[in-house]
């Protein structure tokens, strides 16, 4: 042993095990000259390493800062062991490490040197649909059970061929224990099948038949990484304009694939915080400004101002992008709002009857996991819209250590499940809108796999108020002690947890609707909140809401009880002879005794886009409100020109402190005027985003210096909106508070678990 050798002793824990963290140990020490070994155990990655001080000081410095894509290093901690004379470095195989405290990780788009692989006519996996490595390749999607190895995934059926072994055995090779590694002669096969399921060609001829039936305008069901796609050419107005008639869906907008940057610049005005998202080995679909001439079908994205961008990101895309040429539809594989198909037989069977052919390989999916979503903000970082293929399980780290083992299940739309241990929450992929009985499966499979994957026994089950939620009934089914969570105190912890907080802040929440403890619909509300609790110091103005789920498939409801409660009666008949024929009815109800009372800043975007002749149906979720937004795009962000919403004071409801109350009633009253006036729907929508925005933020920053209070929280479906955050961002900042804004959480009801998740760990 050498004069100043040194021995240390350094655990890694993150996300380090199955994104080929030891072999890059392995490389990284050989290179330094050291000693030692590096081996897995259940809390993540173990080295000991023997050599000189610099270059034992070098590795602790590399390890995080060099650390494999897919890795995340949260943590490493070092002591000094007596040296032992080590030669050499090596992987200790530690297959019997147990307990499930390492993160899964997330499904990454192919990399680079598999990208070479597949274009090389020279190498052995030219052309191969579904060459992986350690860098990317299925996970999460593939992984049944923990630990995690090839023989608890759905490649477990696969024989490796003696090449692929040696690969998977080599230290040095970039596909040491990548566990999904596979070639042409000993793995999953491509093949097209016909709407039926019949057979129709295998490997390269499938491929060269599926791209020849796009090209000639049909429509094509592709399996992914977590589901199937429909896909389409989608500069073919027949082809998307079918595509849609097929699916059922009336006007939610499609995803657009492209192989490449520079396409996508040639759709959208790309930043660079929108490109680093687009070409991240998440591969979201990011929501872009659209350029008026983008190449792209009239019914991919009617009346939207933006697209959504994709990547492709499994070696099948770029095979397919490749033969094509030119930008695909690519929209989720499913009928109307179902959920997306993932395995092949429902697949045949749901998506047959919409498409000409599917083409699909035999690696079947384990957890079906939709494409994320994120969105371009006017500056800054992308916004998460839906946080599930890509980003789950990822674990999102919390300010203090959760006390007990967290199980929480959601609200009832976009619904996602979590879990919270140790320092970190865990969210599950989208399952979607639990009334879909297929999504109630997902829901319950989900619940189990989230649970088993993080070694989670829940002590507690969070939960929604609202008693209908089938979610809320789940929990009241298990054996467990229970923690109801009001829906917009959720939403502020998860804004709070997005940013590894947990202080007081006034909070925002304005979204569609939640349950409030007074028994009415809120969603309007400002909360004195931290992760113990919240107090309701404010909100906007109630009206009545008629018809339950109607009043949120028809705004013109909501215009007319605006209407009603600002202009009186016969405005509201005025109003109502215009929209529909049931309005006598309907304003009938709004003013008979007992009617329900909302709160809801959703709603009120409703009935303002139903006002200004938007739109008094909508087809989806958001739609009226996504529109009035696009309508004043081309408007300058603050002209001081809002309508006026004015500011009161009310005696709170029972055990509530005085409300500070926001009456839009004045701006309602312009919203009608201009639109009588026949005023641009542009200006008047403009007008509406910057007098709501800064009412609400004026009210906030008073609220906020009432309570000594320093922050603002923003959250809540409605904070999607770019332009009305970019107000209330602005007013705020000029008040000297500071602004949480959603960044990597969704400010929309797929974050209400993670919120929910936070409060019952304290
Ligand atoms: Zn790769
Ligand atoms: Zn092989
Ligand atoms: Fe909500």
């Amino acid at each position: 042993m050498r004069a100043g050798t040194e021995r240390r002793h350094l655990r890694v824990t993150g996300t380090v095990q199955g994104v080929g963290f030891r072999p890059f140990v392995y490389r990284l020490a050989s290179d330094l000259g050291l000693a030692g070994q590096v081996s897995n155990d259940s809390l993540g990655v173990l080295v000991e390493a023997e050599g000189d001080a610099e270059s034992l000081d070098a590795l602790e410095r590399r390890l995080p800062a060099e650390a494999p894509p897919l890795a995340s290093v949260h943590s490493i901690e070092v002591e000094a062991l007596p040296a032992r004379g080590d030669s050499g470095f090596r992987i200790v195989d530690s297959r019997a490490s147990a307990a499930p405290a390492v993160a899964v990780s997330v499904d990454a788009a192919t990399c680079d040197d598999c990208l070479a692989e597949l274009a090389d006519p020279a190498d052995r996996r030219f052309g191969y649909p579904l060459v992986n490595c350690t860098n990317c390749g299925p996970r999460y999607t593939i992984i049944r059970s923990i630990p995690y190895d090839r023989a608890s995934t759905t490649m477990a059926d696969f024989v490796m061929c003696d090449p692929c072994r040696r690969e998977y055995e080599d230290p040095a090779d970039r596909r040491f224990h990548a566990e999904p590694t596979c070639c042409a002669r000993c793995g999953p096969q491509l093949s097209l099948i016909g709407p039926d399921g019949e057979p129709l060609a295998k490997a390269e001829e499938a491929l060269v038949r599926a791209v020849d039936l796009l090209r000639g305008g049909g429509i094509l069901a592709v399996k992914g990484l977590g589901g199937y796609h429909l896909a389409a050419d989608a500069a073919d107005d027949r082809a998307v304009a079918e595509l849609r008639r097929r699916k059922a869906r009336d006007a939610k907008p499609f995803a657009v694939m492209i192989d490449a940057l520079t396409a996508g610049r040639r759709l959208c005005l790309l930043s660079p915080e929108v490109e680093a998202a687009l070409a991240s080995p998440r591969r979201p679909i990011v929501l872009a400004p659209r350029r008026p001439s983008a190449p792209v079908a009239a019914a991919v994205a009617p009346g939207l101002a933006e697209l959504g961008l994709m990547l492709a990101y499994t070696p099948l895309h770029h095979l397919l992008m490749r033969g094509m040429g030119r930008p695909l539809v690519m929209t989720s594989g499913n009928r109307s709002d179902e959920p997306i198909a993932s395995d092949d037989a429902d697949a045949v069977e749901r998506l047959g009857p919409m498409v000409d052919a599917i083409l699909l390989h035999d690696r079947p999916i384990h957890i079906r996991c939709d494409d994320s979503v994120v969105r371009a903000r006017p500056s800054g970082p992308v916004q998460m819209v839906r946080r599930s293929r890509g980003f789950a399980p990822e674990p999102i780290a919390l300010a203090r250590p959760a006390r007990r083992h967290v199980l929480a299940v959601g609200a009832e739309l976009k619904n996602t499940v979590a879990v919270a241990k140790g320092t970190s929450i865990v969210a599950s992929h989208h399952i979607g809108d639990l009334e879909h009985l297929a999504a109630y499966r997902s829901f319950l499979q989900a619940v189990d796999h989230l649970c088993s994957l993080t070694g989670v026994t829940p002590a507690v089950v969070a939960h929604d108020l609202h008693p209908e939620y089938l979610s809320t009934k789940y929990a009241a089914d298990r054996d467990l002690p229970l923690l109801g969570v009001q829906h917009h105190h959720a939403h502020i912890a998860s804004c709070l947890v997005d940013h590894g907080r947990d202080d007081r802040v006034l909070g925002v929440a304005f979204d569609g609707t939640g349950l409030g403890t007074d028994g009415s619909i809120w969603g309007g509300e400002l909360l004195v909140a931290d992760l113990d609790g919240f107090t309701r110091v404010g909100h906007l103005a109630g009206v009545p809401m008629v018809g339950g789920d109607r009043a949120v498939r028809e705004p013109w409801r909501m215009a007319l009880a605006w209407v009603a409660a600002s202009c009186g009666a016969a405005e509201a008949a005025r109003y109502g002879q215009e929209a529909d024929e049931r309005w006598a009815l309907v304003l009938d109800r709004l003013t008979a005794p007992g009617a329900l009372v909302t709160t809801s800043a959703g709603r009120l975007f409703d009935a303002v886009a139903a006002l200004l002749g938007l739109r008094t149906v909508v087809s989806y979720e958001a739609q009226a409100a996504i529109e009035l937004e696009a309508a004043a795009a081309a408007e300058p962000l603050l002209s001081g020109t809002g309508y006026e919403v004015t500011g009161r004071h009310e005696a709170g409801a029972d055990g509530e402190p005085p409300q500070l109350v926001l009456d839009p009633a004045p701006l309602i009253r312009e919203v009608v005027g201009a639109r009588r006036r026949g005023e641009p729907v542009a200006t008047a929508s403009a007008a509406f985003h910057e007098g709501l925005g800064r009412a609400v933020a004026s009210a906030a920053a008073s609220l906020a210096a009432e309570h000594g209070l320093g922050t603002v929280a923003l959250s809540g479906g409605v904070f999607q909106n770019a332009r009305l955050t970019a107000v209330v961002e602005h007013v705020l900042a000029e008040a000297g508070l500071e602004v949480l804004v959603h960044r990597h959480v969704p400010p929309n009801d797929g974050g209400i678990s993670i919120g929910q998740a936070a409060v019952a760990a304290r």
